[in-house]
């Protein structure tokens, strides 16, 4: 069978970009699809035809199965690759391509339903000898016998939501007395998230660590396993940093987990990429008998770059080749590894909050080239971050001979990555590749929840040399504004401001300027040496001149500069009192939504008498819930949501006011 003829990409962002380059390379047409939001993107400019299918909210673009089937008929495509996330585990999706004679790029419907839930999944696979996580995955729901079932299973348990993914819907309970609240939570986000309230209880497996297989089968019945990748570094339940191989992997375990993953898949009749993910109970290191099934993601994964890296095949070419019905060109026994590739998701938002996402305007990107560097991205300086999709800039990926070697390149790789504008996980990132125990390959999925402080999560201190540099450059900016203003009324060449050296003839040896650091006010002062003004620093506040300091990069935008140091970005503007505060949201007793998201809760009433620290509401955005709790202590003086609705970053929710003593 003839390769496709061409493809329509159901997906946006970095894994559109992928999936063109390679149907590109295989002479294939590439048709992209987007929302309002995606007009100006990358992956639009790259496809050779595109077309607009909605709004921004990806209910109303992305997952709109009725348009996109539309525009494929009308560009007449051969076939439909979805990417991962959006509709890539719909299996209605795929029916409605197989319906309108399109091929989908991923397996049969059947199997996507049947691995799509995971309580029916770790049934299915139970019975084909897979060994799986001990807990209750049946369809009772009642929260005393669920509760009863936690018991039995043995604290700490995980409650999951069985149509789950993306960490969403996910609760670990370490005692009997949290459960309610954590099922409640748990339901609460399967229902939005998911629109399923199902959960399913198991026990949480000690130092736990993600290890998944990635398999690949074509059409004829032969199915092979392309090693594992370690994807034990998370946060939230959500991958961070991935590896292949696993560290202190043995080949008794590679083969026992490859074994089990293979007959996963061939129990629902898989073709195509797969994952199937396992959770390994790491206490006594990696053991044969001591790894679960967890869940298959029926699709590519986000991980799936360093596995191509150390196996040196395409799998997108791979998927296109088992979809236009060819065989697979290797058996099991072809298969190798070559050395050690590891990946890192960098993401607009912000460790020093909570990792709240960053919005808005990319001001500088920039990314290393090298020898086993690869980036894959979606973006390039000059577009948005906007909210309405998952906020992930860029994968940043390196592949070395050996694990040390490929940990140094990505952190390398990190340090000369620039971004300017939303705030990012960069330093974060690099710490991670840094962190001794990481390095030496003592982790599990709890590494980065144990290691918060060293790795720089939460409120920092400001960087006082990013501070001074971005002053500098603010007050030369001004500068030149005052003297070209007075250039332009005095224009004769004996005029004191058109010396070059002019500003000395005002006889002051210090500017002052009040500034903005990262929303904080702060008083900068330029302090001039006598005989060169290129060499002056900048004191902020009462800290010490900075002759000797350097930073990474300076980004000038309109309303500052972008300081850039150590991975982590200092934005100084100059001070206007009329500025928003959104580093002060709750002055005057407003609670305010601290992102675009949506109201999901509110455990207030008006009237009600609040303590500090109290939970109020939770705004849901992108992938998490958001908890906002009374600044102070007080009475609830105003609701002013609803939930269930759409706020905006900055809305005003909730109004207390100080009790009256
Ligand atoms: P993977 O299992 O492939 O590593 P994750 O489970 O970490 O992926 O990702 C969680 C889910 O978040 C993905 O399955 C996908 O549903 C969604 N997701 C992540 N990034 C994006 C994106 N850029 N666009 C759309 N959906 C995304
Ligand atoms: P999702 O569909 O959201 O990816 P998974 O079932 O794959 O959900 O679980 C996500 C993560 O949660 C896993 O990578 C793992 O770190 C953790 N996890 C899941 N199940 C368990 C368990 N039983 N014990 C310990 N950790 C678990
Ligand atoms: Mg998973």
């Amino acid at each position: 069978m003839a390769m496709l003829e061409s493809v329509l990409i159901a997906n946006r962002g970095e894994i559109a970009c992928r999936i063109i380059r390679t149907a590109k390379r295989l002479g294939m047409r590439t048709i992209a699809v987007y929302s309002e939001a995606d007009a100006n993107a990358l992956f639009v400019q790259m496809a050779d035809e595109a077309y607009l299918i909605g709004p921004a909210p990806a209910r109303e673009s992305y997952l709109r199965i009725d348009k996109i089937i539309e525009v494929a008929r009308h560009a007449g495509v051969a076939s439909i690759h979805p990417g991962y996330g959006f509709l890539s585990e719909r299996a209605e999706f795929a029916e409605a391509c197989a319906a309108n004679g399109i091929v989908f790029v991923g397996p049969p419907a059947s199997a996507i339903k049947a691995m799509g839930l995971k309580d029916a999944a770790k049934a299915l696979v139970q019975q084909a000898g897979v060994p799986v996580v001990p807990g209750y995955h049946g369809s009772k729901q009642d929260p005393d016998f669920l509760r009863q079932k936690a018991y039995e299973i043995g604290y700490p348990v995980l409650i999951k939501a069985v149509a789950g993914g993306g960490g969403k819907g996910m609760k670990r309970v370490e005692k009997a007395a949290d459960f309610d609240a954590a099922l409640e939570s748990a339901q609460r986000e399967a229902s939005s998230a998911f629109g399923d309230p199902r959960v399913l209880v198991e026990k949480y497996v000690l130092s736990p660590r993600h290890i998944e297989i990635q398999v690949f089968a074509d059409a004829h019945g032969n199915v092979v396993h392309l090693f594992e990748r370690d994807c034990s570094l998370q946060r939230r339940h959500q991958k961070v940093i991935e590896e292949a191989p696993a560290p202190d992997m043995t080949p008794e375990m590679r083969d026992a987990m490859g074994r089990a993953a293979v007959e996963a898949a061939r129990a629902v009749g898989y073709v195509g990429a797969g994952t199937v993910e396992f959770i390994a109970d790491g206490r006594e290191g990696l053991r044969p008998d001591r790894f679960y099934f967890m869940e298959m993601n029926t699709r590519l994964q986000v991980e799936h770059p360093v596995t191509e890296a150390i196996t040196g095949l395409d799998l997108v070419e791979l998927q296109f080749r088992a979809a236009s019905g060819e065989k697979l060109p290797f058996t099991q026994d072809d298969l190798t590894i070559n050395g050690h590739a590891v990946e890192a998701r960098l993401y607009a938002e912000d460790p020093e909050k909570e990792f709240l996402p960053s919005t808005g305007k990319l001001w500088a990107l920039e990314f290393p080239e090298g020898e086993g560097i690869r980036i894959d991205t979606g973006v390039e300086a000059g577009a948005e971050v906007t909210p309405y999709y998952d906020p992930m800039i860029a994968k940043v990926i390196a592949h070395g001979d050996t694990r040390d070697e490929a940990l140094s390149k990505l952190a390398d790789a990190l340090g000369q990555t620039v971004v300017a504008g939303p705030k990012t996980n960069t330093a974060f990132l690099k710490k991670l590749c840094e962190a001794e125990d990481f390095r030496v390959g003592r982790f599990d999925t709890g590494f980065i929840d144990r290691n918060l402080d060293a790795l720089g999560v939460g409120p920092q201190p400001l960087d006082e040399v990013a501070a001074s540099f971005g002053a500098a450059a603010l007050i030369s900016r001004e500068i030149d504004r005052l003297r070209m203003s007075e250039h332009l009324k005095n224009d004769e060449p004996s005029s004191p401001w058109s010396q070059p050296d002019g500003f000395q003839l005002l006889g002051t040896r210090s500017v002052g300027m009040a500034l903005r650091v990262d929303g904080e006010r702060v008083e900068a002062r330029e302090v001039f040496s006598a005989e060169h003004r290129g060499a002056s620093t900048v004191a902020v506040g009462t800290s010490d001149p900075w002759a000797d300091e350097q930073v990474d990069r300076e980004v000038e935008a309109p309303h500052g500069v972008y300081v850039i140091r150590n991975g982590r970005q200092t934005l100084v503007q100059p001070y206007d009192p009329f500025d928003v505060d959104l580093e002060h949201m709750d002055e005057g007793g407003a609670v305010k939504a601290p992102m675009h998201g949506k109201l999901v809760a509110v455990f207030v009433q008006p009237g009600d008498k609040v303590e500090k620290g109290q939970r109020l509401a939770i705004v849901e955005a992108m992938k998490m819930e958001h908890v906002l709790v009374a600044p102070s202590d007080g009475e609830v003086a105003e609701i002013a949501a609803e939930p269930g609705a759409q706020v905006a970053e900055g809305a005003r929710l909730i109004v207390l006011k100080a009790e009256e003593e």
